[in-house]
């Protein structure tokens, strides 16, 4: 008698891990995973919401945090370049 007939809360958990399993709990950017390499695992949308994109399998990534929030994804800003070049 539970969750009969809809999506509801539960509904977006399930294509969350049905993304997470597709993808092999692996970063899609950078191949990252949590087991192997410490990262937050989360859903990236391709299309985003705020352009019309769909809460759908073929529209949902599994991205790293870093990934997510742009910082791997070749939008390195100065002090992280600097970071990154260590004086040793
Ligand atoms: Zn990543």
């Amino acid at each position: 008698m539970m969750e009969q007939g809809g999506l509801k809360a539960s509904g977006f958990q399930r294509l969350r891990f049905e993304v997470l399993k597709r993808d092999g709990f692996t970063c899609r950017y950078c191949g990252r995973t949590p087991t192997r390499h410490g990262v937050e695992i989360q859903i990236d949308h391709i299309l985003p919401r705020a352009r019309g994109g769909k809460d759908k399998l073929d529209n949902l990534i599994t991205a790293c945090a870093d990934c997510n929030q742009g910082k791997a994804d070749g939008l390195l800003s100065h002090d992280e370049i600097e970071r990154m070049r260590l004086p040793d």
